[in-house]
């Protein structure tokens, strides 16, 4: 997707005369050459408007000197004094020690790399000023490496008159150069225009609008004033710096509206529902949809039949009956002559959706494809031949679906299944398989309930749907915490469920990014179980079996050959055996509160009252112990995502530390959320009444990595 670049935006040269930052780049500031803009570079500063954005992320106090006999640890002071003794000491490490006295007690100062010079400047009687944040050292309170600078007792040296910024830093550039270069372009943004970009009265507070200009804020939060609230600023919760995040969230919720924008431009084939297909496919379904399963798939139907590409998220719990709604969407792209395409993240719920839908699909003349990493050649060449000639009217896969030699004859619809597991990019390069002609349309289902804040400004781009009523007939899942040390009894109650005929899951969590040691643990665990319980058929599955071995083991659970089944968190989303009503997670508190909620949803399929035991490793944190109460408190995904939203932050529930969605300088979704339904009605209208300010507020906020909104 092309964009002006921030340097050729027509419309911000128009606007004033004189250039604006954005125009001008960092080496026209004293003492940046091409290698220290380089460095700058690797921190996405490119131009003087780069550098303003780039905001301390904490100050330090420079403004008074701290009496030394008045220090605390762990504290930043400033602390004046006389050299009383300097020697150099050889413990374990040698250090250059040196003794500092004030009117008010002594402290030592700790040099473990020192020159020979330095180590002659520090005199006895000299008076030095130091800088340094104190901690416990072998006597007593120490600075180990503090700045320092020779003073002169009859002067007394002037103290910052403001707060000292630490910005975010790379290799190579110190603080000192980042202070100096940022001061440098405060004092440009007088002459060339840092341009207010925002109405005057965005609706932030109601009638008080922004407490200043863009400018003020920016010149303010480099350097505060002496008297500025320290605590306001480390929790960003300044007026200054929430104005910047409303504009940086305002700024990130435009690019997405921009590329859903062009997305819908592109226009879409409309399929009107095949209501006698539909029809056929309820009356054979042996259930009725619940009211919540009927309400989604009405939203769905509606969207197909419009001429422009639908964008829906679905999200309902585990066990909602997600899958069925996803058929009844297929059904209406099929039944219009068009393919369908469902993508599962793993190869387990690829397989499990390829049952479903065959089981439901083809007794209606449907031919369903598939598609998997893990198939052999021959079979590969038959399916994309099927997929490319339109023999294949549904496909099912995994990313293998993404490949390149992938291509579909009419590609109408894609379903991507668990939508937290595929970041932005491929969910668009799936777009992007619908040809050139127009846009298929899109549905995306998650058991992953995000939190509104974070569903508004992650899913800008994405109508929302939300299935939040389970089936009937099932009873909730009943969830105890019990440490490691009660394992025998925990192993008893898997074997008086497997005696009453019930089947259990024991789930052994990964202990490092693994999937072989993974796969170790749970084989041996597998074998100590089926060890200590004679009587128990165990299975066992995990990610690095054959693909056959694994189907086998699955069918085998499924069938009730095994009972139990020993597993890696591999069986996390979409198995579904109605008669597993117990399941044990070993060190539960690896895992977040969604993907053990994930992991619970596994139970409590059937009517049987069902059980979760998460058995941890003792001794547990509070905050561990906290997380897990909170699963055992509800099994409301929405309320266990909210807990994990708070406890964890965004990039894990969203799990975008792989997928680099949400990315924010400054704003933070915890803290800023409350900001967003301004951010929402802002961005609508300045969409329509403002076009210019938009591109330039997209540019100034995600600039170089727009490729993180619109890949
Ligand atoms: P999820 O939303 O977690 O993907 P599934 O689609 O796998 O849930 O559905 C879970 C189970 O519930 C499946 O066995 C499915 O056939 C069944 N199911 C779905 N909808 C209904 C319904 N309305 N009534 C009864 N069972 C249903
Ligand atoms: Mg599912």
């Amino acid at each position: 997707m092309k964009r002006s670049s921030p340097d050729s935006s027509n419309a911000a040269a128009s606007a004033d005369q004189v250039p604006g930052l954005e125009q001008v780049s960092v080496t026209a500031l004293k003492g940046v050459g091409a290698q220290l803009a380089d460095k700058l570079a690797k921190l996405n500063i490119h131009n003087l408007q780069d550098l303003l954005f780039h905001l301390p992320m904490r100050y330090l106090d420079r403004t008074r000197v701290t009496p030394i006999g008045a220090m605390q640890p762990m504290v930043n002071v400033v602390i004046e004094g006389v050299i009383r003794g300097c020697d150099v000491v050889y413990g374990r490490r040698r250090s250059l020690v040196c003794r500092l006295q004030d009117d008010t007690g002594t402290v030592t100062l700790r040099f473990f790399h020192f020159s020979a010079a330095q180590q002659k400047q520090f005199s006895v009687g000299a008076r030095l000023r130091c800088f340094g944040e104190s901690r416990r050292g072998a006597s007593g309170l120490e600075l180990y490496h503090p700045e320092y600078e020779f003073c002169d007792a009859a002067v007394a040296a002037p103290l910052e008159s403001r707060l000292t910024p630490v910005y975010p830093a790379t290799e190579g550039i110190t603080q000192a150069r980042l202070r100096s270069l940022c001061q440098q372009a405060l004092t440009l943004m007088s002459r060339h225009s840092l341009r207010e970009l925002l109405p005057p009265q965005p609706g932030l507070n109601a009638g008080t609008g922004w407490a200043g200009s863009l400018q003020q804020a920016i010149a303010y939060l480099h350097h505060p004033p002496a008297d500025a609230s320290l605590q306001e600023l480390l929790d960003g919760t300044h007026p200054y710096q929430q104005r910047l995040a409303f504009e940086e969230l305002l700024a990130h919720h435009l690019s997405m509206l921009q590329v859903r924008q062009q997305l819908r431009a592109a226009g879409a084939v409309p399929l009107p529902p095949p209501e006698r297909l539909l029809q056929e496919f309820r009356q054979q379904l042996g259930f009725n949809l619940t009211a919540a399963q009927q309400r989604v798939a009405a939203e769905i139907s509606v969207d197909l039949a419009q001429p422009v590409p639908m964008l829906r998220l679905v999200q309902g719990d585990v066990g909602s009956g997600k899958t069925v709604v996803a058929a009844l969407a297929a059904l209406q792209a099929v039944g219009n002559g068009r393919q369908a395409a469902v993508m599962a993240p793993t190869e387990i719920l690829a397989e499990q959706h390829r049952q479903s839908f065959s089981q439901w699909l083809e007794p209606l003349g449907i031919q369903v494809g598939w598609l998997s990493g893990r198939q052999k050649q021959s079979e590969r060449k038959q399916q994309l031949a099927a997929i490319a000639s339109g023999a294949a009217q549904l496909v099912i896969g995994t990313h293998a679906l993404f490949q390149q030699d992938v291509v579909f004859a009419d590609l109408g619809l894609t379903i991507i299944d668990e939508q937290h597991r595929f970041g932005v990019h491929q969910r668009l390069a799936l777009r992007e398989k619908s040809g050139a002609r127009s846009h298929s349309h899109q549905l995306i289902m998650t058991a992953t309930p995000i939190p509104r804040t974070l569903a508004m400004s992650a899913y800008a781009d994405l109508d929302c749907s939300v299935i939040d009523q389970l089936p009937p007939g099932r009873t909730p899942v009943q969830t105890v915490v019990i440490g490691n040390q009660r394992r025998p009894q925990v192993i008893e109650r898997v074997r008086a469920a497997c005696l009453e005929g019930r089947q259990a899951y024991w789930v052994c969590t990964l202990i490092e990014e693994s999937e072989a040691l993974e796969a170790q643990a749970a084989e041996a665990t597998a074998e100590l179980l089926a060890a200590a319980l004679p009587d128990v058929r165990v299975g066992l599955v995990h990610g690095r079996l054959k693909p056959a071995e694994k189907e086998q083991q699955m069918a085998a659970f499924k069938a009730g050959t095994t009972q139990l089944l020993v597993a890696t968190t591999v069986i996390e989303v979409g198995v579904d055996v109605a008669n597993a009503s117990l399941m044990i997670i070993e060190n539960p508190e690896r895992l977040g509160l969604a993907q053990l909620h994930q992991l619970r949803g596994r139970v409590g399929r059937g009517s049987a009252e069902s059980h979760c035991v998460l058995l941890y490793g003792t001794p547990l944190s509070r905050y561990g112990r906290q997380r897990l109460d909170a699963m055992r408190e509800t099994n409301d995904g929405f309320l266990i995502a909210e807990r994990d939203l708070e406890l964890r932050g965004p990039g894990e529930v969203l799990g975008t530390r792989q997928t680099g969605a949400v990315q924010f300088r400054l704003a933070d979704l915890n803290r800023d959320g409350h900001l967003l339904p301004a951010v929402k009605q802002l961005a609508t209208r300045l969409l329509q009444e403002d076009p210019a300010s938009v591109e330039q507020l997209v540019s100034r906020w995600l600039g170089h990595n727009q490729h993180y909104a619109n890949a």
